[in-house]
């Protein structure tokens, strides 16, 4: 049976690159609450209006409007990838109310690399695809590989935004690595090496039944 599987980790612990990928080969729903504010930002709604005042500063979106977007967008679907979400011990109270999760992977990475990774990240405006200047550039020169457009750097993605996130992260979204922990159902992986070998060790223990 399909699992809804939840991504934990720093910004830049490639939450994201890791859900593109499962999703594809697991035929799994990719939700990222971040791509969907961004979206939501991009079309001038009203909720993209509220949003932004937090993504431009680094802070979260209050829970409440986070929790009935992911309801909205996960039905009664199972096979979910959650990435980005939860982000506080709040909404994942109100996801054990939306949908149950099954396992839950957390992304080991340090500071250092973190920030070294999300300044270095692109990304494209135009079909999502995620790039590293550094660790997987585009074949030609910052321009996305599948369909060309012109990369470019995450508003949230300068010095001081990304410090503040991490903040942000220690704060409210560290304390689920224990949450979760006591539940049983958390995988340990280190992120600080290249995608394909990430992918591969989740890729086992979802396999696997893990944990
Ligand atoms: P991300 O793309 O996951 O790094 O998210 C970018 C920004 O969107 C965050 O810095 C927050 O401002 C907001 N955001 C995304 N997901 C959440 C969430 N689950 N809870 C609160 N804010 C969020």
């Amino acid at each position: 049976m399909k699992k809804n599987v939840v991504l934990l980790g720093p910004p830049g612990a490639g939450k994201g690159t890791l859900a593109q990928r499962l999703a594809s080969e697991l035929g799994y729903l990719h939700l990222s609450t971040g791509d969907v504010l961004r979206d939501e930002v991009a079309r001038g709604t009203e909720l993209g209006r509220l949003a932004k005042e937090y993504m431009d500063k680094g802070e979260l979106v209050p829970d409440e409007v986070i929790l009935s977007m992911v309801k909205e967008h996960v039905g009664d679907r199972r096979g979910v990838l959650f990435d980005g979400f939860p982000r506080t011990l709040a909404q994942a109270e109100g996801l054990a109310g939306i949908a149950p999760v099954d396992v839950v992977v957390y992304l080991e990475i340090g500071r250092d690399e973190v920030v070294r990774r999300l300044s270095a990240r692109r990304v494209c405006p135009k079909c999502g695809a995620v790039y590293n200047l550094v660790t997987q550039p585009p074949k030609e020169d910052e321009r996305c590989d599948r369909c060309g457009e012109a990369l470019v750097q995450r508003r949230d993605d300068t010095p001081e935004v990304i410090s503040r996130r991490f903040e942000v992260y220690l704060r409210d979204s560290a304390p689920l690595v224990k949450y979760y922990e006591e539940k049983g159902i958390l995988v340990r992986v280190d992120a600080a090496r290249s995608p394909e070998e990430v992918l591969a060790d989740v890729l086992r223990a979802l396999r696997n039944d893990c944990p």
